[in-house]
């Protein structure tokens, strides 16, 4: 099972992928969530406790991983038993085509937080990065067996994903071993690839809109009309150029 929400302003859409959807009964006073058995990726209003949106789907199995893309308008998820995740409207709900390339189970991904890449694992031991619009393969790297996460940098071209340590082993207070359960990371760097302008979502704070950069982490105040817009950093030496969501978060 796998949860996201939408990184688009309210309402907040809460996408329940899996077995399971989180419903909302009761009145104002006494509000209780209980889990209802789906097996199709859902979108649900959070705030709203209508009934979730089943996607029409043909898939009926287990349903994770599961992502927004940066700017909110397209979702990824993969079945658990098929090689080939789905892009998909979180507006419309319409399928938008498949990333077709693996052979095994995709275990996870992530998508770049300029919206242009994509980076699975999948159980056929492969890391496969897509160009995220054309769902072009660029490169296929071999990993490990299992591969437990992967995420991207949010403002340098590269990767992390985790990896089993091989070096470490647990180890009970009687010294007997619980066996190689520890987990490490592994970063690659993306060369000859740059990110394109970075998607970032203003907040509103009584009328005044204000970003914070990914790549220098200060704070930057803009206008309204900046909102779905690109704009340089205005920091100096920062070089990060960010590209604004039309929709603000208050
Ligand atoms: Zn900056």
């Amino acid at each position: 099972m796998a949860f996201a929400f939408s990184p688009n302003g309210r309402p907040y859409i809460l996408a329940a992928a899996g077995t399971e959807v989180m419903q909302r009964v009761g009145d104002e006073d006494e509000v209780t969530y209980f889990l209802k058995t789906h097996r199709r990726p859902a979108l649900w209003d959070f705030e709203g406790g209508a009934e979730p949106v089943i996607l029409d789907s043909d898939w009926d199995d287990l349903v994770e991983p599961f992502a927004f893309s940066p700017d909110g308008q397209f979702f990824v998820w993969a079945s658990y038993h098929q090689a080939t995740p789905g892009v998909w409207d979180t507006q419309s709900g319409a399928a938008l085509g498949e990333i077709s390339g693996h052979t095994g189970r995709v275990s996870a991904f992530a998508l770049s937080p300029d919206g242009h890449l994509i980076v699975s694992v999948s159980d056929d031991q492969t890391l496969k990065l897509w160009d995220f619009e054309s769902r072009t393969e660029l490169a296929t790297l071999p990993i490990a067996l299992s591969v437990g996460g992967i995420a991207f940098h949010p403002a340098s071209p590269q990767f992390a994903c985790s990896v089993p340590d091989k070096n470490a082993t647990l180890l009970r207070a009687d010294a007997t071993s619980l066996g190689q359960q520890a987990w490490d990371r592994q970063i690659y760097d993306l060369f000859g690839i740059e990110y394109g302008p970075i998607v970032v979502t203003a907040v509103d704070r009584d009328g005044d809109l204000a970003v914070r950069c990914p790549g220098c982490l200060a704070a930057l105040h803009v206008k309204r009309s900046q909102l779905g817009t690109e704009m340089p950093c205005s920091q100096a030496g920062c070089g990060a150029r960010l590209r604004l969501n039309s929709f603000a978060l208050t």
